[in-house]
C-alpha cells in the first residue's frame, strides 16, 4: 500500500513522560505506517526546555504561526520537586501558558463518546464542548481586606492626570474588597476564536454572562461578541447552518442540563474553569478528554487534556506493566492531520484521520480497552489491555478499515 502524502509538516511538539512514551508508540504504530509523515519536530520535553532556557518553546510556538497547525504531547509543567528530579536551572513556565501568550488562543475542550463509557446525564448524546477565556477577570484580581469602618472607591485616572471615581461601599465595620479587569482586546480575540471554531465544527455557539447583575462589565463581553458576530459572521453562520445563541449564565446551565449536547459553550475565565470540571466529570474520564487551542488568526495546536501521567510513567521506569489510555493523544494528531488535510486539500490524509479514530472507537466498543474505561465501561464482554496490546489493538482494527 502507498503511503498518504503530506505536503506542509505539522509542528510537533514531543513532551514529558508516559505520554512521551506513548506519543512514539503512535508514531511507530498508527502513523508511520500509513502516512508519509512530514513534521518540524521541537522537543518540548522538560531536560531540553531547560537546556536551552525555553527558547525551544518560543520556536514551536513560532513555527505554529508560519505552519498553522500543531500537535503537542503533555508536558511537565515544574513545580518545587521537579527542581531536583530534572536538575533544574530555574523554575520553567507552563509550556502551555508560554504558547498560548504567543497565539493568543481559545482552548476547545470535548470528550470522545463512545458506547460504554455513559455519561451520567443520559440525555447528553453529544459532545459539549468547553471554550474558556483564559485572560482576566478573577485570575488576575486585586484584593484588599477592609480592616475597619471607612470608603473603598474604584478610580481610573487617564493619561492627562484626570480621575474618575465610582464607590464601591461605605464600610461601617471590617470587610473585603476585590478589583478585576478585562481588556477589549482579549475578549475579541475571545470572540473571533469561538466564533471561528463553530464554522470549523460546524457547531451551534453559547455564550453566556450575568450581565443583567453586572450591566457594565458582563455587558460589555455580551457587547463585543454581538456586534462582531453581526458585522463578522451572521452571514457565514447562516450559510453553515448554524446558530449564534447568547442567554444568560444561569438560563445556560439549565439548558445544558437538558440539552443533548452537540455545541460548543463558550464560558467567561471563571465560569470555564468550574464548568469544564463539571462536563469532563460528566462525561467519564479525562484520559478521553481532547483540546485544541484555536487562535483568532486561524492557527491550531491540538493535544489531549489530560497531564504526562506521572503515576504511570514511574512504573513504566521499573518495568512493571501500565495500562495508559492513549485515545487522546491519539485524537490529538488526527486532529492536527485533518486539519492539514483540509488546509492543504488533501482528502486522503482527512480520510485517515476519520478512519483512525474510527479504529480507536471501534476497538473499545469491541471491548478491547486499558485499565481505566475497564473500571467504568458497561460493556458485558470487555477485555483489559496494557499500554502496548491496546495500540497494537487499534493498528489491527485499522488495517481492516483501510
Ligand atoms: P495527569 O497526567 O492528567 O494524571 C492524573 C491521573 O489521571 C493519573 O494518575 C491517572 O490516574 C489518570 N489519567 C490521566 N490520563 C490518563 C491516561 N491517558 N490513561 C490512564 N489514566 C490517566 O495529571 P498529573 O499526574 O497530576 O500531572 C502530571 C504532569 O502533567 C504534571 O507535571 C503536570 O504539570 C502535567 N500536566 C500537563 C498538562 C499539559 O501538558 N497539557 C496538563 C495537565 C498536567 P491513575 O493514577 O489513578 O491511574
Ligand atoms: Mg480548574
Amino acid at each position: 500500500m502507498e503511503k498518504i502524502k503530506m505536503t506542509t509538516p505539522l509542528v510537533e511538539m514531543d513532551g514529558d513522560e508516559m505520554t512521551r512514551v506513548l506519543w512514539k508508540m503512535i508514531k511507530d504504530e498508527l502513523l508511520l505506517p500509513f502516512v508519509d509523515l512530514k513534521t518540524e519536530y521541537y522537543d518540548l520535553g522538560l531536560e531540553y526546555r531547560n537546556k536551552t532556557n525555553d527558547q525551544v518553546t518560543f520556536d514551536s510556538a513560532e513555527a505554529t504561526k508560519k505552519y498553522g497547525v500543531a500537535v503537542k504531547c503533555a508536558t511537565i509543567t515544574p513545580n518545587a520537586a521537579r527542581m531536583p528530579e530534572y536538575n533544574l536551572k530555574e523554575m520553567r513556565k507552563s509550556p502551555n501558558g508560554t504558547i498560548r501568550a504567543i497565539l493568543d488562543g481559545t482552548v476547545f475542550r470535548a470528550p470522545i463518546i463512545v458506547k460504554g463509557i455513559e455519561p451520567y446525564v443520559k440525555n447528553w448524546t453529544k459532545p459539549i464542548t468547553i471554550a474558556r477565556h483564559a485572560y482576566g477577570d478573577v485570575y488576575k484580581g486585586t484584593e484588599m481586606k477592609i480592616p475597619a469602618a471607612g470608603k473603598a472607591e474604584l478610580v481610573y485616572t487617564n493619561e492627562a492626570g484626570e480621575e474618575t471615581r465610582e464607590l464601591i461601599h461605605e464600610f461601617d465595620g471590617p470587610g473585603i474588597i476585590q478589583g478585576m479587569h478585562n481588556l477589549n482586546s482579549s475578549i475579541e480575540s475571545f470572540a473571533r476564536s469561538c466564533f471561528n471554531y463553530a464554522l470549523d465544527t460546524k457547531q451551534d455557539l453559547w455564550f453566556a454572562t450575568k450581565d443583567t447583575i453586572s450591566k457594565k462589565y458582563d455587558h460589555t463581553f455580551k457587547d463585543i461578541f454581538a456586534e462582531i458576530f453581526e458585522a463578522e459572521y451572521k452571514d457565514k453562520f447562516d450559510a453553515a447552518g448554524i446558530e449564534y445563541f447568547y442567554t444568560l449564565i444561569d438560563d445556560a446551565v439549565a439548558r445544558v442540563m437538558r440539552s443533548e449536547g452537540g455545541y460548543i459553550w463558550a464560558c467567561k475565565n471563571y465560569d470555564g474553569d468550574v464548568m469544564s470540571d463539571m462536563v469532563a466529570t460528566a462525561f467519564g474520564s479525562l484520559s478521553m478528554m481532547t483540546s485544541v487551542l484555536a487562535s483568532p488568526n486561524g492557527y491550531y495546536e491540538y493535544e489531549a487534556a489530560h497531564g504526562t501521567v506521572q503515576r504511570h510513567y514511574y512504573k513504566y521506569l521499573k518495568g512493571e506493566e501500565t495500562s495508559t489510555n492513549p485515545i487522546a493523544t491519539i485524537f490529538a494528531w488526527t486532529g492536527a492531520l485533518r486539519k492539514r488535510g483540509e488546509l492543504d486539500q488533501l482528502p486522503a490524509l482527512m480520510t485517515f484521520a476519520d478512519k483512525l479514530e474510527k479504529a480507536c472507537i471501534d476497538t473499545i466498543e469491541n471491548g478491547e480497552m486499558t485499565g481505566d474505561l475497564y473500571l467504568i465501561s458497561t460493556l458485558e464482554n470487555k477485555k483489559k489491555l496494557n499500554t502496548e496490546e491496546f495500540i497494537l489493538a487499534i493498528r489491527k482494527t485499522l488495517e481492516r478499515l483501510m
